[in-house]
């Protein structure tokens, strides 16, 4: 193998180091705004004083048990549809609890769920609510996302629940459901069970997910998955090679048809593919050549309208070359993007407050930094809520061995409490204030009401 060198003598052989101005910019950005920035958290009542010190107490008194979970769930850490030692990990503690947890739900074998009643008809009439823990992990890199934390941070809130409504009856006067919800790396796994019926029935849903601020808010893009298949016609690429349709060509000017795309479209869009195949030998014309691509954005109908322009694409780069083209969308069921509740939002703050947190509201850390979650598509069928809590260093990303690490970490494990707090007092706060519970749907239903999620894209 030969090596070359440019003119200042690197080894043409290797990849830049890519620069890390951008992220320092950004990450200096995040710095001045987090002087000044403050969430302005809550005007409702709420649970009030005593309910929510007896509810913090049951969730400090179920801390240890949470982070030996916690660790046990990262030291055997499964992949998409593959957890069944964690979900029996966490059926156990239900069990030990006295609690009986439905194992395979909706749809997916791993999946929880279990339910809290109303007591003797005290709340029989009460919003019914529900706590989420995600448990899967990533291949090569365990519980790089953290999703060890949220496993439980959801548990945790659902037997501090259940605990004060063992001690008072009237202390929860609605219904309290959880659901353990699998696969949310890469698979969409909360839409699949919402298609078996999950979120029917259901007032609003929570959950929280770690990362490197406490954050009260944060953009999380829609995104869809689709595969584009060009058909050409094979022909000797030297002796016929007019007698050729290339598929490789079509693919290649998908490619570029996206790379010039770019500059017209919303800066928060993201498009991203790979060539999965192109042709098997440099003398035989391709006839098959597939892209395989995300699309992301901001909002449902700017998802849309991004997927309607990629199409126009591939259209276009198949009556350039002759070829045909397929394209297939939604292999993996879509993500839509995370819809805010802000009165949702705002009890999560306050009861971050009790526990000596202070998340930061929307926009601090930039909207550059964005992702995709499958509780989009829970938080367009009913309001919900899905905040970040720290567990790392800022500068640490999801998806990395050193998040993996953090997620062990003594700060995971106060995270683990917080958390846990956090959404079983923002739970408890909508059974107990009225104006609360209907400015959550108000606000739902002002930003548009439940959409078809699953027919949106059709
Ligand atoms: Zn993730
Ligand atoms: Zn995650």
């Amino acid at each position: 193998m030969s090596h070359t060198s440019d003119a200042t003598g690197r080894d043409l052989s290797r990849p830049v180091e890519p620069s890390t101005l951008y992220a320092d910019h950004l990450q200096a950005a995040t710095e001045s705004a987090l002087t000044t920035a403050r969430h302005p958290g809550s005007a409702f009542a709420g649970a009030g004083e005593d309910l929510l010190a007896r509810l913090e107490a049951h969730i400090d008194g179920v801390r240890e048990e949470l982070v030996e979970l916690m660790l046990d769930l990262a030291e055997h850490p499964e992949t998409a549809f593959e957890e069944y030692r964690s979900s029996k990990a966490i059926v156990d503690v239900l069990a030990r609890h006295g609690i009986e947890a439905q194992l395979g739900a909706h749809g997916v074998e791993t999946a929880i769920r279990a339910e809290l009643a109303p007591r003797s008809g005290a709340g029989a009439d009460g919003p019914t609510l529900a706590v989420l823990s995600e448990y899967d992990a990533l291949p090569g890199i365990g519980h790089g996302c953290g999703h060890n934390v949220i496993a439980v941070m959801g548990l945790g809130a659902f037997l501090g629940l259940a605990k004060l409504a063992e001690e008072d009856s009237s202390a929860v006067p609605g219904r309290i459901v959880y659901l353990g919800t699998p696969a949310e790396e890469g698979h969409s796994g909360k839409e699949v069970m919402a298609r078996h019926r999950a979120f029917d029935g259901l007032d609003a849903a929570v959950m929280a997910h770690g990362y490197g601020y406490d954050l009260a808010d944060q953009l999380w893009l829609g995104r869809r998955t689709l595969t584009v298949d060009f058909h050409g016609r094979t022909a000797h690429a030297s002796a016929q090679p007019f007698m050729g349709r290339n598929a490789l060509d079509a693919a290649s000017l998908m490619y570029q048809g996206i790379g010039l795309l770019r500059q017209q479209i919303p800066p928060t869009d993201r498009i991203h593919a790979i060539l999965t195949s192109g042709g098997d030998r440099a003398s035989i014309i391709p006839d098959l050549a597939r892209l395989e691509m995300y699309v992301r954005s901001p909002a449902p109908a700017t998802l849309r309208d991004l997927s309607s322009r990629i199409e126009d694409i591939a259209r276009g780069a198949a009556l350039m070359t002759g070829c045909g083209v397929t394209v297939s969308w939604d292999n993996h069921p879509p993500s839509l993007p995370v819809r805010t509740n802000e009165a949702l939002t705002g009890r999560w703050v306050q009861a971050q407050r009790r526990r000596g947190r202070d998340p930061l509201p929307r926009g601090v850390v930039s909207e550059t930094i964005a992702a995709s979650t499958d509780f989009g598509n829970v938080s367009y069928r009913l309001p919900g809520l899905h905040p970040l809590i720290k567990v790392s260093d800022a500068e640490v990303a999801l998806h990395t061995r050193e998040f993996a690490q953090a997620a062990v970490s003594d700060r995971a494990k106060s995270a683990a409490a917080d958390g846990a707090y956090g959404l079983a007092a923002t739970l408890l706060d909508v059974l107990h204030d009225p104006e609360l519970a209907d400015a959550v749907s108000a606000e739902f239903e002002a930003a548009g009401g439940a959409i078809d999620v699953e027919r949106y894209f059709s």
